[in-house]
C-alpha cells in the first residue's frame, strides 16, 4: 500500500524532469514557442537546403520533399554554446504522418511529433495535374498550354454564321452565343453550357465561327473604340483585327472577314459612306473598302458573296461580289427587296410595294447568277426576319397590317413549304419570338413575361420537332 506514493512520487518527479528539460531546449531560442520555435528551424532548414541544392528560387513548392538536412534535431547551431551549461533535450521526431494528400488542386500537409509534445508540420506542394489529349485526368481541368478543337477535321463552317448582324452561329455540334460583353458555347448533345470568352467592354455581337476560331464585333459603349476582333473557341489567342466607329454586319468565309461599317469620315450628310462594304485577311493587315454604302443583307457561299445595296434614292439592287474581287454584278434591280437569304443556289427574299406600304409583300426568289425569278405568295405583314432552311422558309408576321387598323396584337412564326406551297404557325406570342437560323435549324426564343425565364429551343425543320434547351 505504501508503494504506491512512492511509484507515483518517482514518476513525477521523472516526469518534472523531462519537462523542465523541454522547457530548457524551449527556451534556448529567442522569442515563440516552441511549436513555431521548431516549425521556423525546419522552413529555415528547407529553404536552405531549397536552395544549396541549386533548385530554382521561386519555386520551392517544386520540391517535394523538402526534407530539411541536419534534422531531427532542430538545434540551430551556434544557439547551444552561449549557454552551454544548460540541461538539453534533443527532440527525436518519429516519422512523418501524411494528414492530408496533396491533389492538383490543393497542398497536403504532414506532421510528426516529439515525445515531449513538440509537432511539426509541413506542406506537401500541389502535385502536377495529370494531363491526357489536354484534359487532367484528376480535375478535368483543360491544359491550358494545349488548345482542344470544338470540331473534328472536315466539320469547319466555310462561312462562320447564316446571319451576319445578329449573336447566334453553330458549327459540329455546338451551338454559340453572345450575351452582352460574353460569348457562350452548348455542347449541344450534352447541354453543356461554357462561358467561352468575356470582352473587357462593350456589346458583342455579329458572332461567327470559322474553324478554331470566334470572329465577333465589340460594340463600345464607352470612349474605347468599337472593334472587331478573333478570338479561338476556348477563349485564348486574342487579337483585334480593326478598330472602327460602328459595324452592322459581320461575315466571315474562310480567310476573309467581311464587314459594313460606318466610315472614318462619316457625316449625316454624307449617306454614301453609312455602312459601306470592307474586306479584311482574318489575320489582320489593312481592310480594303469593297462597295459604298448602303451595304446590307450579307450572304456567301464558296465562290461569291451576295448583299443588297441601297443607293440615295432608296433603290434597292440584289449583288453579288466574288470573293477576292470588288467588282459587283447586280443580280436583281428596280424591286424594294427585303430581307435577303442565301439557301442552295437561290436568294430568297420578299419584296414590297414602294408605292402603297400597305399592299401585300410577295416571298419570291432568283438563282445565284440572276435568272429564273420567282414569286410564291403574297402577306398581309411585316415581316421581321426571312430564313430559309433546305425547301422551308421561315419568317415573322407581325400580323395583321391593314390600312385602317393597327392591330400589333402578336407575331407569328411562319413555316411555309416552297415545294408544297403551305404555310403554317409554329409560334404565336404577343410580345415577340427571336428566332436565328443555327445553318439547318432554328432556334428560338420567347419570353415568359410570367415567370421572367426565356424559353428556347432548337427546331429541325426535316424532322419538325423541336428540342428545349437552356441558353443560360
Ligand atoms: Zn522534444
Ligand atoms: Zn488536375
Amino acid at each position: 500500500m505504501q508503494k504506491l506514493p512512492l511509484i507515483m512520487i518517482a514518476l513525477i518527479l521523472s516526469l518534472s524532469v523531462l519537462l523542465s528539460a523541454c522547457e530548457a531546449a524551449g527556451s534556448n531560442k529567442e522569442n515563440g514557442t516552441k511549436e513555431s520555435t521548431a516549425a521556423t528551424t525546419a522552413t529555415t532548414a528547407a529553404t536552405t537546403a531549397a536552395t544549396t541544392t541549386g533548385e530554382p528560387t521561386g519555386e520551392p513548392t517544386s520540391e517535394p520533399t523538402g526534407e530539411p538536412t541536419g534534422e531531427p534535431t532542430g538545434e540551430p547551431t551556434g544557439e547551444s554554446t552561449k549557454e552551454p551549461s544548460q540541461t538539453t533535450h534533443t527532440h527525436t521526431f518519429g516519422m512523418w504522418v501524411t494528414s492530408g494528400d496533396p491533389t492538383c488542386q490543393r497542398t497536403g500537409l504532414k506532421e510528426r511529433s516529439c515525445s515531449c509534445g513538440i509537432w511539426e508540420s509541413e506542406v506537401l506542394p500541389k502535385i502536377a495535374h495529370n494531363y491526357v489529349q489536354g484534359i487532367c485526368t484528376m480535375c478535368q481541368q483543360k491544359d491550358p498550354n494545349v488548345f482542344i478543337p470544338d470540331h473534328g477535321s472536315g466539320e469547319a463552317n466555310l462561312v462562320g454564321t447564316d446571319d451576319p448582324s445578329w449573336n447566334y452561329t453553330a458549327q459540329a455540334g455546338y451551338l454559340y452565343y453572345t450575351v452582352g460583353n460574353r460569348i457562350y458555347k452548348m455542347n449541344t448533345e450534352k447541354e453543356q453550357v461554357e462561358l467561352a470568352y468575356t470582352a473587357s467592354y462593350g456589346t458583342v455581337l455579329c458572332l461567327n465561327v470559322v474553324g478554331d476560331w470566334m470572329y465577333f464585333h465589340c460594340a463600345s459603349d464607352t470612349p474605347d473604340p468599337s472593334y472587331i476582333a478573333k478570338v479561338r473557341t476556348d477563349g485564348s489567342g486574342f487579337e483585334r483585327l480593326v478598330t472602327l466607329l460602328s459595324a452592322s454586319e459581320v461575315l466571315v468565309v474562310q480567310n476573309t472577314v467581311y464587314y459594313t461599317a460606318i466610315g472614318e469620315d462619316w457625316s449625316y450628310e454624307d449617306y454614301g459612306s453609312m455602312f459601306s462594304l470592307y474586306s479584311i485577311s482574318v489575320n489582320g493587315g489593312a481592310p480594303k473598302k469593297l462597295h459604298e454604302g448602303f451595304v446590307s443583307d450579307l450572304n456567301a457561299d464558296a465562290t461569291n458573296l451576295y448583299f443588297l445595296h441601297t443607293n440615295e434614292e432608296g433603290d434597292i439592287t440584289v449583288c453579288k461580289m466574288k470573293h477576292g474581287e470588288s467588282a459587283a454584278t447586280k443580280l436583281l434591280q428596280d424591286r424594294e427587296v427585303l430581307n435577303l437569304d442565301l439557301e442552295g443556289s437561290r436568294l430568297y427574299f420578299f419584296v414590297a410595294n414602294h408605292e402603297d406600304l400597305f399592299d401585300p409583300i410577295i416571298f419570291a426568289s432568283i438563282s445565284t447568277s440572276g435568272g429564273e425569278y420567282r414569286s410564291y405568295f403574297e402577306a398581309n405583314c411585316d415581316p421581321l426576319v426571312l430564313y430559309v432552311i433546305k425547301d422551308k422558309a421561315y419568317y415573322i408576321a407581325f400580323d395583321p397590317l391593314e390600312e385602317d387598323e393597327w392591330l400589333p396584337d402578336e407575331y407569328r412564326l411562319i413555316e411555309y413549304d416552297i415545294d408544297e406551297d403551305t404555310g403554317k404557325v409554329l409560334c404565336v406570342d404577343e410580345y415577340g419570338i427571336e428566332v436565328a437560323s443555327i445553318f439547318d435549324r432554328l432556334l428560338c426564343q420567347v419570353i415568359d413575361y410570367e415567370s421572367e425565364t426565356v424559353d428556347a429551343w432548337i427546331y429541325d425543320p426535316v424532322t419538325g420537332e423541336s428540342r428545349e434547351i437552356e441558353l443560360f
